[in-house]
């Protein structure tokens, strides 16, 4: 890839995250101390959940394994996870020996099909993920509706959508278990990381110590760059949480996530405004108000799709696919499933534009003239 490639992501570090991962760098605590803790305290101060606890991790994949560590998955367990989800979610599944089952999703927001999901529910289902795609949330209150009459747990991924609501509900702040992940192309990065929002203190507890590889020491000695040297172990745990440098990332991005929210927005709405008349085109059904979009997804006729992607590449700009479906690997093509109409058609039809914080109106409109010319040729 040439420098002047337009990037399908671009992450915002500037002088605030140089400076916040210098401090850190001076501070003489690499591991997890301080910074976690404060950036544990802030997330949860933005997400303004009352009744909800954060627990930063190192990964979004770390923070999908605890969940299914946390809800006591045993071997043949099944989770009920959308087939259009990223890989991390039917790794985490499988990790535990549990068994993904995959679901088929909406039309119109490319997230779980509630009604296909009645089909799939076994007597050894424990769980549902519920993934907000992009702009567009899962119908939250149709998947909580569900779990509910199937004594299910639901693990939210909410990697998309921090900064987002459903309902008017911010994000993070209503699920059983949720998670973000601040990887380094996330609306926001901590280089890599991710967290967990769960709503009692035993969880806490034990997810400080299943992210510790198992060592039972208090956060708040570790919160203060110190450790305990003695401690408990009580079961199998993993090397998964935070460090200080990544935190103090996070946490100079997260003091702009006004400006990241407004705009992602804005680049979103353009775009929206620029693609949606084309008739080859569908763009995401959404006003962009109550979102911080993480991506920019377009669906075009499955056999344009490449050739769109080659014309947009001579002119300098990269696209993405997010995703290919977890049955065409064959990792999965063997897990349970149900119809996979719409998941097979938009597999095929998806790819994502170049979206950034900050991003000039001119380059949205340079890409979105490029697709325009595109589909103006026979
Ligand atoms: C990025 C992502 C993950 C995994 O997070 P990592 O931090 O990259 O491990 C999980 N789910 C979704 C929907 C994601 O986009």
């Amino acid at each position: 890839m040439t420098d002047t490639v337009v990037p399908v992501f671009k992450p915002l570090i500037e002088s605030g995250e140089i400076d916040a991962a210098v401090a850190s760098l001076k501070m003489g605590w690499l591991g997890m101390g301080a910074s976690v803790g404060q950036f544990e305290a802030a997330l949860s101060d933005y997400l303004g959940g009352e009744d909800r606890h954060v627990v930063a991790v190192s990964t979004g994949h770390a923070a999908l394994h605890l969940s299914m560590m946390l809800i006591g998955l045993q071997p043949d367990d099944e989770v009920i996870t959308p087939a259009f989800n990223n890989i991390a979610d039917f790794q985490a599944i499988l990790a535990v020996g549990a068994k993904p089952v995959l679901c088929d999703i909406r039309e119109d927001t490319l997230c779980i099909d509630i009604d296909k999901a009645e089909t799939l529910v076994s007597p050894r289902t424990k769980a549902v993920i519920a993934m907000d795609y992009d702009c567009c949330m899962a119908d939250h209150d149709a998947v909580a509706a569900f779990a509910e009459r199937h004594g299910l747990r639901v693990i939210h991924d909410a990697a998309h959508a921090l900064g987002s609501s459903y309902k008017g509900r911010r994000i993070g702040t209503f699920s059983d278990i949720c998670m973000f992940s601040f990887d380094p192309v996330k609306t926001i990065t901590c280089i890599d990381g991710g967290a967990l929002v769960v709503r009692t203190k035993e969880e806490v507890a034990r997810l400080h110590a299943l992210r510790l590889i198992g060592m039972t020491q208090p956060a708040s000695v570790m919160y203060g760059n110190q450790r305990a040297w003695t401690y408990d172990v009580a079961e199998v745990g993993f090397r998964y949480h935070m460090a200080n440098l990544h935190a103090s990332i996070g946490l100079a991005q997260l003091a702009r996530m006004p400006e990241i929210t407004a705009s992602r927005q804005a680049a979103c709405k353009l775009y929206n405004e620029l693609l949606a008349p084309l008739p080859d085109v569908i763009t995401p059904q959404s006003d962009f108000h109550e979102v911080t979009p993480f991506l920019y997804y377009i669906r075009v006729p499955a056999e344009r799709r490449q050739p769109l992607r080659d014309h947009l590449r001579a002119s300098g700009i990269d696209t993405g696919i997010h995703w290919q479906p977890g049955h065409w690997f064959t990792l999965l093509k063997d897990e349970r499933r149900g119809d996979m109409s719409v998941t097979d058609r938009v597999g095929h039809e998806v790819l994502s534009l170049p979206l950034h914080s900050n991003m000039p109106a001119d380059l949205v409109k340079r890409i979105a003239g490029h697709i325009a010319n595109f589909f103006a040729r026979p």
